[in-house]
């Protein structure tokens, strides 16, 4: 009986999810009691909240994505499919046991699938066309920088399909694939069996690609890869969390990636995050719409796109410190460099 429950409440928890266009559905329990958060444009918010039923729903979350069930002391990932009938989802499951109790998050991956370019994410025509003429032409680094879940990982996707399209063979390493996307070989890290970010990387080095899409530049090891390669002439595109442009250069740096290396090899730095708009069915005062927080749910991330001229290597090179970097690139606002 219990079970049945639990099997209704998930299919009523993912129906509401895939509906919303969810990202993120996060289970938090303590003892009995669940809390179920949706991610919604890179925000997340309550939907619900049960007092009965935690223990049993978490159990039957683990049968489904093929992990331990019986084991809630250790951090445990897995994944499956979710069909509702006119529709089929890839569901990760990913669950860690906190001193509060266990938390859970699925994230619903191909309803994001859609073929969406960069002007339907949000950017300007202007800057597409700037940024596709910049990566059609060259090989160096591009970089994708923002906050976490401001939506970096479907601009480098929608950078991918337009690469690809042109005749360029591109393969990616990420952890996970979000997209499949047919014209382009991914590979998905698995660390469990030993093929980590970093043995891929290098086993792909030595693939013939135009193209190396890295999920994230993530530490040393990543850094060191992506410098190499586009030191043997491909193009790499990568994201990288970071709060403005100047400060996606910092993070280049704190992984060893020198300032004079970084300001040579870098084509075009697109820096994007999501900005609160008040939501526009009830103008901020919080509605069923927004689920209460009063800010529009359907946000398109804001997009800034350098395209590096030689004057900005000159500028990148020679600051003397990340201030001062940031003071001239005010003067030249990111839009204004062609
Ligand atoms: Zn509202």
């Amino acid at each position: 009986m219990e079970d049945i429950q639990s099997v209704i409440f998930i299919q009523e928890i993912l129906d509401a999810a895939l509906s919303k266009r969810v990202t993120d559905v996060h289970f938090h329990l303590e003892e009995e009691r669940l809390r179920v958060l949706f991610r919604m444009g890179g925000q997340i918010k309550p939907h619900l909240t049960l007092l009965t039923q935690g223990k049993s729903i978490s159990r039957r979350i683990r049968a489904l994505a093929k992990m331990d069930i019986s084991d809630a002391r250790l951090p445990q990932d897995g994944s499956f499919v979710w069909d509702d009938g006119f529709r089929s989802c890839q569901i990760r499951v990913a669950t860690i046991p906190t001193i509060q109790g266990e938390s859970m998050v699925l994230r619903l991956m191909d309803h994001l699938s859609e073929e969406e370019s960069l002007k339907d994410l949000g950017m300007s025509e202007e800057d597409e066309h700037r940024l596709k003429g910049a990566l059609i032409r060259s090989v160096g680094l591009c970089l994708v920088a923002g906050p976490t879940n401001a939506g970096k990982t479907t601009t480098l996707y929608s950078m991918m399909r337009f690469l690809s399209s042109m005749g360029r063979d591109v393969v990616s390493v990420e952890n996970p694939v979000e997209q499949r996307l047919q014209e382009c070989r991914q590979v998905e890290v698995r660390e469990r069996i030993g093929l980590t970010f970093d043995s891929t990387l290098r086993s792909l080095l030595r693939q013939d690609a135009d193209v190396l899409m890295i999920g994230e530049v993530r530490d040393e090891s990543t850094a060191k890869v992506a410098m190499r390669a586009t030191l043997s002439g491909r193009l790499v595109i990568t994201t990288t969390h970071a709060r403005d442009l100047v400060g996606a250069l910092a993070r280049l740096e704190d992984l060893g990636f020198p300032r004079s290396l970084a300001a040579d090899v870098l084509i075009a730095i697109v820096f994007q995050q999501f900005d609160n708009k008040p939501c526009p069915h009830c103008s901020g005062a919080g509605c069923a719409e927004c689920h209460l927080s009063g800010i529009d749910i359907i946000r398109q991330p804001k997009f800034e796109v350098k395209i590096l001229s030689d004057d900005d290597r000159v500028t990148i090179a020679s600051a003397e410190d990340w201030g001062q970097l940031r003071q001239k690139f005010r003067q030249s606002p990111a839009g204004l460099t062609k």
